[in-house]
């Protein structure tokens, strides 16, 4: 009889070609970028989630698109996150990453109230899944604490080693912060600094919200989204002191830097001017942190 951890064990090792690898090119250089959304531009094999309204997206934005924004810039992983519009159908990012073997890890959206949860979790971690969205608005949110798949994803999220990743509005932290205290080995990512400062200049009591979530050492934040935060700007400096702050909170071994491809590349914006903030912008980061937050965070957290 095979026990949950061998398991795990088992599938993790046959398998550990599958997610993000680690080569020694790769150990000398190469950054990560933590969050990019990939489609393909005819949807007839992938059709989108019924319901779904793709249009005033662009036609679709592929590994090979990405590569010629990313492969000058010197990241050559990424963490590739399911696109809302397929809803819970994975199987176009699942498809890009078994076709680019080592260079992609996926963070999934599953139905957490459909059966045989616990079994759909482990099986897509032998595919390179290594985290499961959720939206975090204060509606949605609030109501996870009566909700007893929520609390089952969690905890399998902890056996397992996944993440969940919460696209969070600043709202929601508190209960995403119920939910930490809970199960408080479940890993949590925050994607795009919980969203403070998409309305605005950064609001410092959203932000001590967030700083309170280092208090559990699970969780890591995405610095990201750089194009929708504050002046939404290049060069983005005027988010210098929120990323500041944070790296005096949870330290730079849990920020990860992220693009949010495609919509980094739009309106004006460059990849470019997205990964130098990190890179070569912000004074108050040492070489040791800057490889933190481009590669060896998320490489501790998706590999
Ligand atoms: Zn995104």
């Amino acid at each position: 009889m095979t026990t949950r951890r061998q398991f795990i064990t088992t599938g993790t090792s046959a398998l550990a070609g599958r997610g993000l690898s680690r080569g020694a090119e790769e150990d000398s250089k190469g950054w990560i970028d933590a969050h990019v959304h990939l489609w393909p531009k005819e949807t007839k094999k992938y059709p989108v989630a019924k319901g779904y309204d793709k249009s005033g997206l662009r036609a679709g934005f592929t590994a090979e698109d990405l590569f010629a924004e990313c492969h000058p810039q010197g990241v050559s992983r990424i963490v590739l996150i399911q696109m809302s519009f397929y809803r819970f159908d994975n199987s176009y990012m699942l498809h890009v990453m078994s076709k680019h073997k080592g260079v992609f890890a996926g963070v999934a959206i599953i139905d957490e109230n459909a059966p045989s949860l616990a079994h759909r979790m482990r099986k897509m971690r032998t595919r390179g899944v290594r985290g499961f969205r959720v939206y975090a608005n204060a509606k949605n949110a609030s109501a996870w604490k009566d909700s007893k798949s929520m609390h089952a994803m969690w905890r399998e999220a902890a056996e397992n080693g996944q993440s969940i990743c919460c696209l969070a509005d600043p709202d929601a932290l508190p209960a995403i912060t119920r939910l930490c205290r809970k199960h408080p080995e479940t890993p949590v990512v925050i994607d795009h600094f919980a969203r403070i400062g998409m309305r605005g200049p950064v609001d410092q009591d959203q932000l001590d919200q967030l700083l309170k979530l280092a208090d559990f050492k699970h969780v890591t934040v995405k610095t990201s989204a750089f194009y929708a935060l504050g002046a939404k700007k290049a060069p983005y400096m005027d988010l210098g002191p929120m990323i500041r702050q944070l790296r005096d909170a949870f330290g730079a071994e849990r920020l990860m830097w992220a693009s949010d491809c495609p919509f980094q590349v739009e309106g004006g914006h460059s990849y470019r001017d997205s990964i130098a903030l990190i890179r070569d912008r912000l004074q108050f980061l040492s070489g040791e942190e800057r490889d933190w937050m481009l590669r060896k965070t998320a490489e501790r957290i998706f590999l």
